[in-house]
């Protein structure tokens, strides 16, 4: 039986897949990008088989409609998920790619006008099923055919009817849009690979027992690569044909600091990866010595090196790291991953325990910066309708979107003003604003930042004698490029390296596709980082780097030679860039930076970077 396409795609396309099958029993090694240090050797669970937890449903005959939709929008997302694929085949090699993109257009026919969408929608109609129940049912029944169909290429018969359950997943995963919830079975020790991983997803990632994790989509610098690295997951995103070489099961080696996984690998390869597993270790303890050490330069000159937090069970690590405090707390993990929002009581519990947990050292709570990648549920059902726009990274994002929403702003602010009030927190608060882009954002959260304070006033709440300090986010050019006029406004600087690498190069941080042109070391970022801190020193206002970068110990003499004082990364990352610290002296930074600035080829100022040497 055909499913459908015509009988020379079809074959081509078995063709790939009894290649594919053949080469997924050798050797394979696939280079990403590296996003988290460490050496993982484990058994791949591959999430792309997971079956999404659908419960057969059926619907009210006035639902067919927007079941059909929600098919429809099923079938869009799941056909650009499979373009996508087939666009970066190209980085593949030649043999590869011959393999892959015959079954990848197999799949983008069944996506088409073919007889398991066809089928699907007229059982949502006929047999008043929910969308996922329907699709469920007609692949079943497809399957059914294909294998009692008279052929004596059994293996081809079951192969074709796996294909179509393959769609059918696809298609269930996209309609339940959780993906992950089902993931809590995933085997200790596991290495967990995925066509592609949310933010929202990697934080429900438990660091106990995933050891690696490894996808095919994913930038340098996205929300999902820096959750990972506060995970301390090992971790390597980017990997072109990754889903389709990995089966379930298959023993793996995943270097996250090389930024390579290799797949059933041979016994040198093993060994490979069992030094580097424990020279990982023994380099991890070599650094936690440098805990108690100061982070100050040979000729005295004193850095402070705090963390970034994404989600509260990383505390723990942050005291490991002996982190100076908390220079950037996103607070975007109070909404994620669930349908409604948190109330005052919820956020002040979680501003509370990290608070607490840092015993006196500065807390920087930076107000919700949802947008772009960063999409929530909580959000979508908590405040209604809201219109992400054809750009979701140049939409209503960050601050805009609080602004236009005070109510959601007033409650985070009101929340943190509680928690500042407490006797124990006095002067360890600070709160930062995102995607700052005129200095009126700034005046405007400061009018309501006011406003709440007074009403709190009125209704006889404790409140800290001095309220946090109101910084912002320089993230945007814009931004930077104002930061002389919005420093009138706020009481200090983060410079968010991410995004300002994202917003001036207009390459987005999160996409494998352009992460070769995601480059914070371009001379445009750069001298948006030295304008903005500049402007920032002038007024004597304090000033920070919280972007990735800060974390790079590669980059820290240019960013201390251009004046930073204050780096923000995550915890794991304090050890290497204190010893890069104590290793420098300010003067020699400074002249490297000069030498840097004085550079327009990125190419050139990769490479000065990369060979400074200390003294
Ligand atoms: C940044 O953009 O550099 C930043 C620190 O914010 P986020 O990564 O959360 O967007
Ligand atoms: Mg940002």
């Amino acid at each position: 039986m055909k499913t459908d396409g015509s009988r020379t795609s079809e074959s081509k396309a078995a063709e790939g897949a009894r290649k594919s099958a053949a080469r997924r029993t050798r050797e394979t090694v696939i280079k990403g990008i590296a996003i988290a240090p460490g050496v993982a050797i484990g058994a791949v669970f591959d999430t792309s088989e997971v079956q999404a937890e659908a419960p057969r449903r059926t619907v009210d005959a006035g639902k067919v409609e927007s079941e059909r939709q929600r098919l429809a929008a099923a079938v869009a997302a799941s056909r650009k998920q499979v373009s996508k694929l087939k666009a970066r085949l190209g980085v593949l090699p030649e043999e590869a790619q011959e393999e892959l993109e015959p079954l990848l257009d197999a799949y983008a026919m069944m996506l088409g006008d073919s007889r398991l969408i066809r089928g699907a929608r007229r059982r949502i109609g006929d047999e008043l099923l929910a969308a996922e129940t329907a699709v469920q049912d007609e692949a079943e029944a497809i399957a059914t055919i294909i294998l009692a169909a008279k052929d004596d290429d059994k293996a081809g018969l079951r192969r074709r009817a796996g294909e179509v359950r393959e769609i059918a997943r696809r298609l269930t995963r996209n309609l339940t849009a959780t993906p992950f919830r089902s993931l809590k079975g995933v085997p200790a020790g596991a290495i967990l690979v995925a066509e592609e991983l949310t933010p929202a997803d990697a934080a429900l990632l438990d660091p106990t027992r995933i050891a690696g994790v490894a996808t095919e989509e994913g930038g340098a610098d996205g929300h999902t690569a820096i959750m990972l690295r506060a995970l301390g997951i090992p971790s390597v995103l980017a990997c072109p044909g990754l889903t389709e070489a990995a089966a379930r099961g298959d023993q793996a080696v995943l270097d996250g600091g090389l930024g390579t996984i290799v797949l059933r690998p041979g016994q040198a390869a093993l060994e490979t990866g069992r030094d580097a597993l424990a020279a990982y270790a023994k380099e991890k303890a070599r650094l936690a010595k440098l805990r108690r050490l100061p982070a100050v330069t040979l000729d005295g000159e004193e850095v402070e090196l705090q963390a970034n937090l994404e989600i509260p069970a990383e505390l723990p690590l942050i005291a490991q790291a002996g982190a100076q405090g908390i220079g950037l707390l996103r607070t975007e993990f109070l909404f994620m991953n669930r349908e409604d929002l948190p109330d005052e009581e919820a956020q002040i519990a979680a501003y509370t325990q990290v608070v607490e947990a840092l015993a006196g050292d500065t807390v920087t709570i930076r107000v919700l910066d949802w947008g772009g990648e960063k999409d929530m549920e909580a959000l979508a059902e908590g405040i209604g309708p809201f219109h992400a726009g054809p750009n979701p990274a140049l939409g209503l994002r960050g601050i805009r979107m609080l602004l236009k929403r005070p109510e959601l702003l007033e409650a985070q602010f009101a929340a943190i003003l509680r928690v500042a009030g407490a006797d124990t927190a006095q002067g360890q608060i600070r709160i930062l604003l995102p995607m700052v882009t005129v200095p009126a954002e700034v005046k405007q959260a400061r009018e309501i930042y006011e406003r709440v304070q007074r009403r709190l006033r009125r209704k006889g709440v404790a409140l800290p004698d001095k309220p946090p300090l109101l910084g912002a986010m320089i993230e945007t050019p814009g931004a930077a490029l104002a930061a002389d006029a919005i420093a009138l406004e706020a009481d200090f600087f983060a410079i968010g390296t991410n995004d300002l690498a994202m917003y001036t190069l207009a390459v987005d941080r999160a996409e494998a596709e352009v992460a070769h042109l995601y480059d914070p070391l371009h001379p445009a970022v750069l001298r948006l980082v030295q304008f903005a801190t500049e402007a920032a020193l002038r007024l004597r206002m304090p000033v920070s780097v919280c972007g990735e970068m800060a974390g790079n110990p590669r980059l820290v003499p240019l960013l201390l030679g251009l004046g930073i004082r204050a780096l923000s990364m995550n915890a794991s990352a304090i050890p290497r860039v204190k010893q890069m610290v104590r290793s420098l002296k300010i003067d020699d930074c400074a002249r490297f930076a000069r030498r840097v600035m004085e550079q327009s080829d990125p190419q050139r100022i990769q490479e000065l970077v990369m060979g400074f040497e200390a003294g």
